[in-house]
């Protein structure tokens, strides 16, 4: 899930994942700078999800950022004219007209959810077998590539690393990219 880097009460990085469901995020700035929006209009700059962009691109989880009326925001150093709109990269950064500063991230974690199939069957690239609707598996976060996951078929957490993009496979470590790093 995408998700954005905040600097909550400007000390600590926080994370916000940005629900791709939803209506968006006020960016508000203060204390807690992200607010998820419940309808109705605002001034606000804004992080909308971008559908339409999903559907013509096949990207599931793009965001884009909108300009406010009045407060000035900056992405990646450049100032975003009133009423622009700028598509959202991985780790793009924000700038609130109050210095408040966040980063947006399409990192995923690893994580098992119930397997849909689709019509082409899916193998699990451990155990060559393929994996069936409603079993629990694993999209690798770094090529998308599903393993098993349940009790009796552990594919993805049975080894340290995918077999195709060698990402790690352990499932309690956190985003490998965080603010701290730049
Ligand atoms: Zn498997
Ligand atoms: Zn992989």
């Amino acid at each position: 899930m995408s998700h954005a880097w905040v600097r909550h009460k400007k000390v600590q990085w926080a994370v916000v994942e940005l629900d791709h469901a939803s209506t968006g995020y006020d960016l508000v700035g203060g204390d807690m700078p992200i607010k998820r929006r419940n309808g109705g209009l605002s001034d606000a700059p804004m992080l909308v999800p971008d559908r339409g962009d999903s559907a013509r691109t096949g990207l599931k989880d793009a965001w884009v950022v909108v300009c406010g009326r009045d407060d000035p925001l900056w992405v990646n150093g450049l100032p975003l004219a009133a009423t622009g709109i700028h598509v959202l990269n991985d780790r793009d950064e924000v700038l609130l007209n109050d210095r408040t500063r966040l980063y947006f991230s399409t990192e995923r974690l690893a994580r098992a959810e119930p397997f849909v199939a689709g019509e082409v069957e899916t193998i699990c690239p451990r155990c060559k077998k393929p994996i069936e609707t409603g079993t629990l598996a694993v999209p690798c976060p770094g090529c998308d590539v599903w393993y098993h996951e349940d009790e009796g078929r552990p594919c993805w957490t049975y080894a340290a690393t995918c077999v195709l993009c060698s990402r790690s496979t352990d499932m309690s470590a956190g985003y490998t990219w965080t603010p701290l790093a730049l």
